[in-house]
């Protein structure tokens, strides 16, 4: 049977996509600190074209987002989730995976030291369970050294964007592969 053998061909080549891995706040939506619910959720006005190219050019949009304003409790998993919801239609992203968790919270069901709060890549690890994704052509794409050092930690090819808080904050020393004013700007190298 030489269909078996091409089938087998076929999924060793690989039907993986490559994935852009983006952040939220100061990528797709307006950075604002806390954002405690989906009334303050600003989506940039280019977001949705963006991922719609994006995903034109053969690559999943995937949202890994750290929010510990759960876990110091300024706002619920559930109106966390309705953000997710709202962005999801408003944007037609693939997924959106977030951390609550934060060791130093006030919500005791989310005060851990988890694995998956960027720089950590508990997230990125999640949506390769969930989607068949080409690490080695993927890409991570924030606004804060804790996204450039998470796609580091993970071995993609990172962006940092000035939309959101802006190389001059940074955090920490970080050498990301490329840095641009917004997302628009990422679509030249996909
Ligand atoms: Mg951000
Ligand atoms: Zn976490």
């Amino acid at each position: 049977m030489t269909g078996g053998v091409k089938i087998n061909e076929i999924m060793a080549s690989g039907e993986r996509k490559p994935a852009v891995f983006l952040d939220r706040d100061g990528v797709l939506t307006e950075e604002k600190s806390y954002i405690d619910s989906v009334e303050k959720l600003c989506i940039f006005p280019y977001a949705a074209e963006c991922i719609r190219k994006i995903q034109e050019k053969g690559y999943y949009a995937i949202v890994v987002t750290n929010q510990s304003g759960v876990a110091r409790g300024l706002f619920s998993e559930d109106e966390l989730r309705r953000m997710n919801a709202y962005l999801i239609r408003e944007t037609k992203i693939d997924a959106v995976y977030y951390c609550p968790h934060h060791p130093a919270g006030a919500v005791e069901k989310y005060k851990m030291e988890c694995d998956c709060r960027k720089p950590k890549t508990g997230m990125f690890q999640a949506a390769c369970r969930d989607f068949a994704i080409n690490l080695a052509k993927s890409y991570m794409v924030g606004d804060r050294a804790g996204d450039i050092l998470a796609g580091q930690n993970l071995g993609i090819r990172t962006v940092l964007l000035e939309s959101g808080y802006g190389t001059g904050r940074l955090e920490a020393d970080v050498v990301p592969g490329h840095i641009f004013t917004d997302l628009r700007d990422l679509l030249e190298i996909l």
